[in-house]
């Protein structure tokens, strides 16, 4: 797995994102060993042991949110293939697909329409099956994650209920994977999505990010690292959404061909005016986020690896 959190000397589970790279003084969250923080630019940013990784971390899968930075819905290689060849020849037209051309591994993606004025029958995208084309707008896929966020932490619940009940031998990597899923879960609840326009010295740039910071404080970094590469930059809060660090990564997929690199920087975006419009409007379209009775303890919770031990 790629390990994303490590403990603190005081208990509190720490993120791979809010450390430097390199030598950390946080320990693995499985078999209490050193972690180093790796901060690449290839793989994905996680914690490596110090000494030799541990069998948990070496065998087990990360407890990670789903659809949250992966939105291959579990698709195999040649699957995922063939629905983004669908949806360019069928979905994107609206145009329905005759069944000899949907394979079983893809049927999850789609629904069975069987609608009396379509003879034969045929598949058309379901709003799941448009979200690894990244086709499906910000709200409806708050509607397909939300309850698949709670669905997971419902059975990562039960299998460590079920692990300390049958005292099975692992038990503690079973509470533990239930506390990472926890503390990722209470990250993007804490987070304030936002979006920026952003006026330089060579065009209009536009940038989504989160924080859980004031939004100023967050500017003014912003602000520092472009003025490295601009010799103006004036910025602009076009939009503030609380509560939904979900929605960051998602959007950094569905608008990938607008994506802008600006050195190391990798979340601004160069969209037309007419663009930008539609993009601010889908994100305003948005229903604000009412949080659950399970959400609200989560983000209360002082999430820590020692009530693991309890
Ligand atoms: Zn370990």
């Amino acid at each position: 797995m790629w390990l994303k959190f490590g403990i603190a000397p005081d208990g509190k589970l720490v993120f791979v994102e809010d450390v430097p790279s390199g030598k950390t003084v946080l320990l693995c969250p499985y078999c209490y060993g050193g972690l180093t923080a790796k901060r690449g630019k290839v793989k994905q940013h996680h914690f490596a042991h110090s000494s030799a990784t541990c069998l948990p971390v070496a065998t087990r899968d990360f407890p990670i949110l789903p659809l949250y930075d992966s939105f291959n819905i579990y698709l195999s290689r040649k699957d995922l293939a063939q629905l983004k060849l669908l949806w360019k020849e069928y979905g994107s037209i609206n145009y329905p697909i005759s069944p000899g051309l949907v394979t079983p591994g893809l049927v999850k993606a789609f629904m069975f329409h069987k609608n009396v004025y379509l003879n034969p029958p045929a598949y058309e995208f379901t709003n799941l099956g448009k979200i690894p084309v990244g086709t499906l707008e910000f709200d409806f896929f708050n509607q397909v994650q939300e309850p698949l966020l709670l669905k997971k932490l419902l059975k990562l619940e039960l299998a460590a209920k079920h692990a300390l009940y049958k005292n099975a031998a692992d038990k503690l990597y079973c509470l533990t994977d239930l506390t990472l899923y926890r503390a990722q879960f209470q990250r993007i609840l804490s987070c304030t999505l936002y979006f920026l326009e952003i006026q330089t010295s060579k065009g209009t740039l536009y940038k989504i990010g989160v924080t859980t910071r004031p939004i100023q404080q967050r500017l003014a970094e912003i602000e520092a690292d472009l003025l490295d590469h601009y010799k103006t930059v004036e910025i602009q809060i076009l939009g503030t959404w609380t509560h939904r660090g979900n929605v960051e990564l998602y959007f950094k997929h569905r608008y990938q061909n607008f994506n802008y690199r600006i050195g190391s920087l990798t979340e601004y975006f160069k969209f037309g005016a007419t663009d930008a419009n539609a993009v601010l409007s889908e994100l305003h379209g948005m229903k604000a986020k009412v949080l659950s009775p399970v959400e609200i303890e989560i983000l209360k919770d002082n999430i820590s690896l020692s009530q693991v031990a309890i």
